[in-house]
């Protein structure tokens, strides 16, 4: 199973902010939205960060009164690791677990075509394993 039918069954909508934004205003899009991460971007699709409600915990730590008037900016992950439609559940699965995060923005022609977090993942997984075992159940019953 690839990427592609993953967003096949969920959709394309990623929820994206912008580097200049406040981080109080992520937050509360965070919370309104239900979602764990927003991807940064400038220029209408172009990637630059991923913040997610981990960033928001450590700055949280730091107990600065005034830490959610920061920008995203000063709080996002710079450097996003993204994947691409073809790709294959167990290769985005491989990735999340190597760089111990839990979403991935999926890219394309240079353009963001979707988001898949670890939940998806591990929904996709779990469906492909069902399937495979009724298979084998038919095969059994009629062998
Ligand atoms: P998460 O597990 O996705 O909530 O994120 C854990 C940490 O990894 C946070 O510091 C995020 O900013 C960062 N992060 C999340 N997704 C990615 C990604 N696709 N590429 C790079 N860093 C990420």
């Amino acid at each position: 199973m690839t990427v592609e039918r993953i967003l096949a069954a969920k959709g394309r909508d990623v929820v994206t902010t912008a580097p200049s934004k406040r981080v109080a205003d992520a937050v509360a899009t965070l919370a309104r939205r239900r979602i764990g991460a927003l991807v940064v971007v400038e220029d209408g699709d172009r990637i630059v960060g991923i913040v997610s409600e981990r960033d928001i915990v450590r700055l949280i730590a730091t107990k600065d009164a005034d830490a959610l008037e920061q920008p995203v900016s000063a709080i996002m992950t710079k450097s996003v690791v993204t994947c691409n439609e073809g790709e294959t559940i167990d290769s985005v699965m491989a990735r999340m677990t190597r760089g111990r995060f839990r979403h991935l923005p999926v890219v394309g022609e240079g353009r963001l075509r979707g988001i898949v977090s670890i939940g998806d993942v591990v929904k996709a997984r779990i469906e492909q394993v069902e399937h495979e075992a009724e298979e084998m159940r038919a095969y059994i019953a009629t062998a």
